[in-house]
């Protein structure tokens, strides 16, 4: 099954996380066979850094919430820091947008993301790796979605790549 996975950081070495977090993701899910460029997002909500962005598509024989027990604990790992003011600073966020067709709605996990359709720095990378894309369950393509997307964060592609 093809599972596209978000990637997000804002802290300390991003690219080096991204690329920890894809290795990690290889090892332990199964074999990334696409990768979308790099975007920097705009921070919004609070004083903090900018976020990189980036869709991997990783080919699993994991089921969905086998997937999540696997991305939970790389999060783990990849750690957590609360700084003073109380905000979760993250060095990396794995978000599963897609696992092919499968609709999941359990307590732990829903399949597709239940935001994806609202965030631009979801809907660019999708688009660069597949716009013709049908999201499963709304049934309009990923470059439907991005038109009809009224998000305004700025979503740039990262030039450092
Ligand atoms: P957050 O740290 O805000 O990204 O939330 C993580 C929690 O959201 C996890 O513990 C999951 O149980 C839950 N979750 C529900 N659906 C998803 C999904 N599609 N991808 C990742 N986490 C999910």
């Amino acid at each position: 099954m093809n599972t596209h996975i978000l990637l997000g950081t804002n802290l300390g070495d991003r690219e080096g996380f991204l690329k920890l977090a894809t290795e990690l993701i290889e090892q332990r899910v199964g074999r990334v066979t696409r990768k979308s460029p790099i975007y920097e997002t705009q921070s919004w909500g609070y004083q903090d850094n900018d976020y990189l962005n980036q869709v991997i598509v990783c080919e699993t024989t994991l089921s969905p919430e086998e997937t999540l027990k696997a991305t939970s604990r790389i999060e783990n790992e990849l750690g957590r820091i609360r700084d003073r003011q109380g905000y979760q600073a993250r060095t990396i966020d794995i978000d599963i947008l897609l696992c092919g067709n499968e609709v999941v709605d359990s307590p732990t996990l829903t399949v597709p993301h239940p935001r994806m359709q609202e965030r631009k720095f979801v809907l660019i990378p999708m688009c660069q790796l597949d716009g013709n894309l049908m999201h499963p369950t709304i049934n309009k393509t990923m470059n439907e979605l991005l038109q009809q997307c009224t998000d305004n964060c700025n979503v740039k592609p990262y030039k450092q790549q």
